[in-house]
């Protein structure tokens, strides 16, 4: 879910399921409803106007569920921090599981640490 990035984040997680690094042979798949996921991954500081329809996202996820904050943005604002439009970071809104560093963070890096959370 991006709750406000710049969309830098969303173009390197896009490329995990590039023919370059394959996500979905690790399991990983993006799936288009809440209801069907195992997780949420978040993108982007949390705006104002994304914090409610952030946690409706959250509470639409199945028991148990991870939340994976990715890139600096959605760690702790990042550039962002202070702006007038920002709620806060990703877990001041849910609470978060991992947290995935960089602006944005290399595709290789999300793999790695989603990879790490499915076990495989
Ligand atoms: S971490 Fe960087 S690339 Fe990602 S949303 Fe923030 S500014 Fe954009």
């Amino acid at each position: 879910m991006d709750a406000g990035s710049c969309n830098g984040c969303e173009i390197e997680i896009a490329s995990i399921f590039s023919p370059t690094y394959d996500a979905e042979r690790f399991g990983i798949r993006l799936e288009a409803s809440p209801r069907h996921c195992d997780g949420l991954l978040v993108t982007g500081p949390v705006t104002r106007n994304m914090a409610a329809p952030l946690r409706k996202t959250f509470d639409a996820v199945p028991q148990p569920r991870v939340v994976v904050a990715v890139g600096d943005c959605a760690r702790d604002c990042g550039v962002f921090r202070g702006a007038y439009g920002v709620e806060g970071a990703v877990s001041d809104v849910v609470p978060v599981d991992l947290e995935i560093p960089g602006c944005p963070p290399d595709p290789a890096a999300i793999v790695r640490a989603l990879r790490g959370l499915a076990g495989t």
